[in-house]
């Protein structure tokens, strides 16, 4: 069984498109341009980037809600603190693990996440800081493109029925991502399209927070 719903997300700040921006500033990469066959090209937020938000709200909301994170990158010391809790933790679980491992892999698929109607670019020049001083560096004033507030995207969010205990985790880091700043400081609204198909997936006890990210939560603010 595969459990699937759509996540919807609207900027409520400026959202940063990654195109040709150079390191110094910083991974505030949110949005990218793919060029189309036609030679046009679209906006869209790359589903390895939403997946790697997720995990990382995942981390740090799992503790204060009875799931376990283990709250490491490295491969090693991921599975030195597997090994110390008797098994993977529930964020490896749900997000995979890099270590070898038959229940390593991911029992998540995030898409891509494709624009909803025509989200609208601005350009604004930035100053480059250098991070180790702070000072603006000679000669580095950019243009940045970004998207501006209330431009939204739409993807798809499946999971492997054997996870289904999990979805409450995933549901929270769909809670926490609306209430923290992604990359360097963009704000982002999400809300899950699921036409009731969780209803039947997460426990009673999980209704109220189901009920909760179904709704935008910055509603009337962009
Ligand atoms: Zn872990």
């Amino acid at each position: 069984m595969v459990i699937r719903f759509r996540l919807r997300l609207r900027a409520v700040s400026l959202l940063t498109v990654g195109w040709g921006i150079p390191d110094v500033l910083g991974a505030d990469i949110v949005t990218a341009r793919k060029v189309k066959a036609d030679g046009t090209y679209e906006y869209y937020v790359p589903g390895s980037t939403v997946k790697g938000v997720l995990r990382s709200a995942a981390s740090r909301v799992a503790g204060a809600y009875g799931f376990t994170s283990c709250g490491e990158v490295d491969p090693e010391k991921v599975r030195k603190a597997h090994e110390a809790m008797g098994g993977p933790c529930d964020v490896c679980t749900l997000f995979g693990y890099p270590y070898p491992s038959v229940e390593g892999a991911s029992k998540v698929y995030v898409s891509d996440f494709s624009p909803v109607g025509r989200p609208a670019p601005v350009i604004v020049a930035r100053t480059a800081l250098r991070d180790d001083t702070q000072t603006v560096r000679e000669g580095s004033l950019r243009s940045v493109e970004h998207l501006l507030p209330g431009s939204e995207f739409v993807g798809e969010v499946r999971v492997d029925g054997a996870a289904s205990r999990l979805v409450p985790l995933l549901l929270l880091a769909v809670a926490e991502l609306r209430t923290s700043r992604v990359g360097r400081g963009s704000l982002v609204d999400a809300r899950v399209e699921d036409g009731g198909a969780l209803d039947a997936v997460v426990a009673p006890e999980w209704r109220g927070l189901l009920e909760g990210v179904r709704s935008w939560l910055w509603e009337g603010v962009v």
